[in-house]
Parts: structure tokens; C-alpha cells; sequence
């Protein structure tokens, strides 16, 4: 099996588009989506659907769930807040029935994924270091878990003595006697210092995992999110990857 598992879209087509039109040069059997399809970006309806069209099974994010009023905006900076209350008012009721349809944990022979982290998934809390990583790998019934939310890619490794560690590589050897966390990083709005949109391909065969870039027309993506009155900073750190 081989496959294409991607987060963190936020609204954002053009790069929803350019991770697509990779993944379906790469002979993926099935598409993944580990939540937040809207927030932030200007094309809310445009990417659910897109997400939709992949057959993409997709788990729930912090931005989807407050989109359609089952998660508490008071979590969400004002930024946040603002592009929350703008997608509230432009979602169509089939991408409204869409993302309250979206569940927390989606498992299957092979891998695990959440948004946030196992523990209280409900909670959308952060997985940045070992600590929080030791609580999801106690949860962790299969080999691998993808992740997303912190928008940076990453990998957390638990070894056969129950060492947790990280790393940063793009290909991720699956080794016997170890368990992985990985963090596919963000399609949509990147926050580790390179714009391009991140995504994961899965290859059980192989057992390996690489994460990918790709680049996609930036300026358009800002340029919509300026135009739509959405605030300027969401659309100007597209550039940046910050
Ligand atoms: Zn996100």
C-alpha cells in the first residue's frame, strides 16, 4: 500500500492543489488528512471539496471543529479568531456537514492518526517534545501515528528500551523494534521556515515514510486571503513559512 497522508490545509487551494497533483504522480493507493481543512485561508468550500474528490478520509482539527461550533474559539488567538468567525460565514452546508461529521482518531492495520496528540484528542493540545510525546506512544496501538497541528514536520522515535527521541529527517526507515510518531507538517500555512506545503508518503511495502515539499504559487494564496479581508498577517507569513 502506498499512502498519501497530508494536515493542516487551511483553506489554502493553491497549495491543496499542488500536494494533490504530486501525490497522484506518486501511484498512492489512499488519501489521508489529519484535520484543520479550513481556518486561515480563503478557500474554505474549494478545499473540502478538493478533499472530498481524494476519497480523502480526513479526522477532525482545533479549526474544523470551531468552524461549525464544537470547539471553544477562546483557544484560538485573534488572527485565528477572526479567520474562525469569516469561514463560520462562508461554509456551504455540505462543508458544514462534512466537518462536523469529522471524528478525533482514525485507526487502521498499519497506522494512527489525531490532530493534536492521543491523550484527550478532544483537547487539540500540542505535541512538541518528549514529554508529550511518552503520552501518545502509551496510547499507540500501531507501528506509526501521523500527526499535525504544530504545522512543523518532525519525528519522534520510542525505541525497544522505551527511549523517546526526535528527529528531523524527510525519509524515515520503519525499523522492527520501534514506534513512530510523525508530524506530517502543514499543506497549507508551513511554520518551520520553508513555504513550501508539506505532506507524507507512506509506503508499507518498503517501510518507509518520506516527507515531501512542494512549491506552489504563494503570492496568489496571499493575495486571496487579503482580498477576502481576512487579516493581512495570515496571508504575508505564507511567504516566509513562519
Ligand atoms: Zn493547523
Amino acid at each position: 500500500m502506498r499512502y498519501g497522508i497530508f494536515s493542516d490545509v487551511h483553506a489554502n487551494l493553491e497549495a491543496l492543489e499542488a500536494v494533490a497533483k504530486s501525490l497522484k504522480a506518486e501511484q498512492i493507493d489512499r488519501y489521508f488528512c489529519i484535520g484543520d481543512l479550513v481556518g486561515y485561508g480563503a478557500n474554505p468550500n474549494e478545499c473540502v471539496d478538493k478533499v472530498r474528490s481524494l476519497a480523502a478520509l480526513s479526522v477532525a482539527g482545533n479549526h474544523d471543529w470551531a468552524s461549525v461550533n464544537l470547539f471553544s474559539m477562546k483557544y484560538f488567538n485573534p488572527e485565528a479568531a477572526d479567520a474562525i468567525l469569516w469561514t463560520r460565514q462562508r461554509l456551504n452546508p455540505e462543508s458544514t456537514n462534512f466537518l462536523e461529521a469529522l471524528k478525533l482518531i482514525f485507526l487502521n492495520e498499519d497506522f494512527t492518526l489525531a490532530h493534536g496528540t492521543l491523550d484527550n484528542p478532544q483537547e487539540f493540545n500540542y505535541l512538541l517534545d518528549g514529554f508529550s510525546a511518552w503520552e501518545t506512544f502509551q496510547l499507540l496501538k500501531t507501528k506509526v501515528c501521523f500527526i499535525g497541528h504544530t504545522h512543523i514536520p518532525l519525528v519522534f522515535i520510542k525505541d525497544k528500551s522505551d527511549e523517546v527521541y526526535i528527529e528531523k529527517d524527510d525519509i524515515i526507515n520503519l525499523a522492527e523494534d520501534k514506534t513512530y510518531i510523525i508530524n506530517a507538517g502543514s499543506v497549507g500555512q508551513p511554520r518551520d521556515g520553508n513555504p513550501q506545503a508539506s505532506y507524507c508518503i507512506f509506503d508499507t511495502q518498503d517501510k518507509e515514510v518520506r516527507i515531501k515539499r512542494v512549491s506552489y504559487d504563494f503570492k496568489k494564496a496571499r493575495k486571496k486571503i487579503i482580498d477576502a479581508g481576512l487579516p493581512k498577517f495570515l496571508g504575508d507569513r505564507l511567504l516566509s513559512g513562519k
